[in-house]
């Protein structure tokens, strides 16, 4: 089975998961933009149980538009956000793109392009929504 490996930019908070995400996703919303600094965030979504981490975290939480709680885990060295949980999606665990070494799939769908910079475009073929996922996914 594929094993992917993430981390933090200093490399003290480690994540490795069994298997490929269930998916990916490219987020456009101002707290994506803001967790990372770039002009849109990309999750990959694994199950919780195929996630091992080593290093300490610290957290922050915050609510989403939604009304449901999501927080975030990141190095207290660094300060790079690793990974994520949705109250929205229990079973799931939400890991920062950019922080694998390891190659992973491209996204699924866009979503959140009502505040997606003008000059950001997603291939055609990409399922795109103007705010969450709309449920069930
Ligand atoms: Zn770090
Ligand atoms: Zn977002």
């Amino acid at each position: 089975m594929t094993t992917h490996n993430a981390t933090c930019q200093c490399g003290t908070l480690q994540a490795t998961f069994e298997g490929d995400p269930d998916f990916v996703i490219a987020c456009n919303c101002k707290a994506c933009q803001k967790r990372t600094g770039a002009a849109f965030g990309t999750g990959a979504y694994f199950r919780k149980t195929q996630m091992t981490v080593t290093g300490a975290t610290s957290h922050w939480a915050r609510t989403a538009e939604t009304g449901r709680a999501l927080e975030n885990a990141f190095c207290p060295v660094c300060g790079t956000t690793l990974y994520w949980t949705l109250e929205m999606r229990p079973d799931h665990i939400g890991v920062a793109f950019g922080c694998f070494d390891t190659r992973l799939p491209e996204p699924a769908r866009a979503i959140w392009t009502d505040e997606k910079h003008d000059w950001v475009s997603f291939p055609n073929n990409w399922p795109q929504f103007p705010k969450g996922t709309p449920e069930p996914v």
